[in-house]
């Protein structure tokens, strides 16, 4: 599991910085990447990276503001011109299906994949065996979601060196054991399967919040996370300005994520005024209220490692 960020800056794209996106890495776990926004250009950025389109299997869009989606029609079509054919979800807000749909009948494209647009309201948008994703409403002006990704624990691994010491064979009854099922032996011993499997391993938790001003909801998305992704459009001194604009400085950021007891913050979604050297600023002034931050820059990665 790996954050791989695409774009980072706000409003415009800047030289330094493209527009929002950010890609979930999730080769392992499922063979696929999940994608954040998607602004202009983000399948320019995406050529850069190890990134396959086709893998793309789920795209969460926080917001329909233009920095945030205006790179999503020329993706969805180049993603099938380059070879996929396996479903691809749009989950967004109200408002996205529309702007997918016309820009796909219009320009005459044709998709050879199956293409699936959801319109979310809060709650969970995303489940199945190993993955959920919970949507909540920010403060933005316009409706704008935060994203949690929670990674569902995992059974823990069978103890064979015990099963081996009582003289248990390999076999379909390992299956039965793992499940920590209650099993009768040949023998006619019966064996608690709980006793020979491992503790769980605890899954992970990925907040990732669209633009926002500060607020509970982001909170409670991002409580005990692993990762928290935020928006810092400005530094501490322009806290009237990222008001006005329903927007958060790095130090909004940084409190939330000590209120939410997240482990982890990364900044991004940075204004051009931040260039350079200055950009420092906003990561000196989050650290100081939460030191485990980073800022992203566009294509800085950041692996999550599973708790011990
Ligand atoms: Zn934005
Ligand atoms: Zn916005």
């Amino acid at each position: 599991m790996e954050l791989l960020f695409l774009g980072t800056g706000a409003g415009v794209p800047a030289k330094e910085r493209n527009v929002t996106a950010i890609a979930l890495q999730l080769l392992e776990e499922r063979g696929a990447t999940w994608l954040f926004d998607c602004g202009e250009a983000t399948q320019h950025q995406i050529l850069r990276t190890s990134i396959r389109p086709r893998r793309i299997e789920n795209i969460f869009i926080t917001h329909l503001h233009g920095d945030h989606i205006f790179g999503l029609p020329g993706l969805l079509g180049s993603r099938s011109f380059q070879g996929g054919e396996t479903p691809l979800t749009v989950y967004g807000p109200k408002g996205i299906r529309a702007f997918i749909e016309t820009a796909i009948s219009v320009s005459f494209t044709r998709l050879k994949y199956d293409l699936q647009v959801v319109e979310i309201d809060e709650g969970t948008v995303f489940e199945d065996e190993r993955f959920a994703v919970i949507a909540k409403q920010l403060d933005h002006g316009v409706p704008s979601y935060g994203f949690r990704v929670v990674e569902k624990d995992l059974p823990g691994t069978l103890l064979v060196d015990k099963l081996k010491a009582l003289g248990i064979r390999p076999g379909p009854i390992y299956q039965e054991i793992k499940l920590g099922k209650t099993v009768k032996l040949e023998d006619g011993t019966v064996i608690d399967g709980r006793e020979f499997v491992g503790p769980p391993q605890k899954g992970r938790i990925v907040a990732v919040l669209g633009d926002t001003r500060y607020c509970e909801a982001s909170i409670e998305l991002a409580k005990e996370a692993d990762v928290l992704v935020h928006e810092a459009t400005f530094a501490a001194e322009e806290s009237e300005l990222a008001h006005d604009y329903f927007h958060s400085t790095a130090v909004q950021a940084a409190e939330v994520a000590v209120r939410a007891g997240a482990k982890k913050l990364i900044l991004t979604h940075i204004s051009s005024r931040y260039q350079g050297m200055l950009s420092e600023q906003l990561l000196v002034e989050a650290r100081n209220v939460f030191p485990n931050t980073e800022l992203a820059a566009d294509f800085s990665s950041f692996a999550i490692a599973r708790k011990k």
